[in-house]
């Protein structure tokens, strides 16, 4: 991938001998957005609304990693809104996490997974549910190594020292695909030659579908658990 600082630089500036520093890691996240913006490396560029590339702050050393944009996500460009956004968020208030300041949030896939049917002049229509949204679908395996490029470049610039990997594909990209969060939940593991501490736990979406009030506190009682993990990274 070319360095989206020397082709902002070319395309707008018109030159391309100005050094930005590498500390500068919001413009760097968004030069580099604006490259994404562009992206058609795999088929979703057709069926997005909008983009959905990151979140939050850089700054704070703690990445919380999704699955993928979903149809409120498609809508607006911003990760975790609707009902899974405010149950994370109404979650997070309650560990003593906030968004905004404490963490950078992304996803493995900048564009909504969404089910299509052939159509009719051989391109392919997307797929509503009963409610008139883009039905949503789990990510493929093509579909994530394509877009794995732009999270690698995210945690690049973030270089985050926690992950919260939010459902099985965060995880299983990060520790393969022989993991389920079933079974690692809550349970922090070293990656990347021990640089970043990984903990897993499950996708919003999931705990909210499930209507559950003792799930719900359970997955609080896990962003607990996190919270008191990366210690001073958050204030008190
Ligand atoms: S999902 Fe990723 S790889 Fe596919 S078009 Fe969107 S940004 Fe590009």
């Amino acid at each position: 991938m070319k360095d989206p600082r020397v082709l902002f630089l070319r395309e707008v500036c018109g030159f391309d001998r100005v050094w930005i520093p590498n500390s500068n890691k919001l413009f760097r996240l968004y030069l580099l957005e604006r490259e994404a913006q562009k992206c058609k490396r795999c088929p979703l560029y057709k069926t997005r609304d909008k983009l959905v590339f990151g979140w939050g702050n850089p700054y704070s050393g703690i990445m919380a990693i999704g699955e993928a944009p979903g149809p409120d996500e498609d809508k607006l460009g911003k990760p975790f809104v609707g009902r899974a956004g405010e149950f994370l968020d109404a979650a997070l208030k309650e560990a003593g996490i906030d968004r905004e300041r404490d963490l950078y949030l992304g996803n493995i896939l900048k564009c909504i997974p969404v089910k299509s049917v052939p159509s009719y002049n051989g391109s392919s229509a997307v797929v509503m549910d009963k409610f008139q949204r883009k039905s949503f679908r789990a990510p493929q395996t093509g579909e994530i190594s394509s877009c794995s490029g732009w999270l690698e470049a995210q945690l690049n610039i973030v270089k985050p020292k926690f992950i919260l990997a939010m459902g099985n594909p965060a995880v299983q990209y990060f520790l393969g695909g022989g993991v389920n969060i079933t079974t690692i939940v809550g349970q922090p593991r070293k990656i990347r030659n021990g640089q970043i501490v990984l903990y897993p736990v499950m996708h919003p979406s999931f705990i909210v579908r499930q209507k559950t009030p003792e799930l719900e506190n359970r997955y609080i009682e896990y962003l607990k658990k996190f919270r008191d993990l990366v210690g001073d990274l958050i204030p008190k």
